[in-house]
């Protein structure tokens, strides 16, 4: 067996990660999560080590609510197309390669939302949103009573290579989640399941963040 061959999928399981992208793709362009084409997903596939692997990622401006058979290509992990192909991945795929080289996760997602957007904003001076004792907390498998969190912030530029190792260096491998600077969030997971888990508490702990702020913003003004 080549090492090609080792690393690379079955067809099965490849047919299996589109099917769950399309589900999802479907799901959040549902709730107004990728506006103007932006967002992209990805479900990693076959064997894994940090220094080779496979995913499949959403290709670079599409409409991400209508289906059709170019919304998807598979590359490696430097982000180059694995097979023949026409199609070019999302901008950001090299933010992608990145998290799994560190974690070995197995789905990425990436979401711009107003709410992502304020509170990176708004935090951006102290490089991270501090979340204290909220319950969806455990959404992380963080179970400690009052468990207080800090969901990195990184600079975003328009370079993506330039963001790459911001991710490496503000990565917290107990918080599955990155936040880019008025850009949106990068969230992952063992699986699709698990990766959409933590992408739904985020943009909760986010909405409660902000209007947490707000409340206490006009309570200081009496
Ligand atoms: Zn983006």
């Amino acid at each position: 067996m080549t090492l090609q061959e080792e690393y690379s999928a079955t067809t099965e399981e490849k047919q299996r990660a589109l099917a769950e992208l399309r589900n999802i793709k479907a799901d959040f362009s549902g709730r107004g999560w990728f506006p103007g084409t932006s967002g992209n997903l990805s479900i990693r596939v076959g064997a894994y080590a940090p220094t080779r692997f496979q995913f499949a990622v959403t290709s670079s401006g599409r409409d991400k609510s209508a289906q059709t058979p170019e919304d998807f290509l598979f590359v490696d992990e430097s982000g180059r197309p694995c097979e023949a192909t026409a199609l070019k991945p999302s901008a950001e795929t090299l933010i992608h390669c990145e998290i799994y080289r560190l974690t070995g996760c197995g789905a990425v997602f990436h979401v711009h939302t107003v709410f992502n957007n304020l509170i990176s904003e708004w935090f951006a001076e102290r490089g991270s949103v501090p979340v204290d004792a909220v319950e969806l907390i455990k959404a992380f498998n963080i179970w400690d009573q009052d468990a207080r969190i800090d969901v990195p912030i990184v600079p975003n530029y328009a370079d993506i290579p330039s963001i790459v190792p911001e991710i490496t260096a503000a990565l917290d491998p107990r918080i599955p989640g990155v936040l880019l600077r008025n850009h949106g969030i990068y969230a992952w997971g063992a699986n699709a399941f698990e990766a959409k888990r933590h992408l739904e508490a985020f943009e909760f702990l986010f909405e409660y963040a902000y209007r947490m702020e707000l409340l206490k913003g006009s309570a200081r003004r009496g």
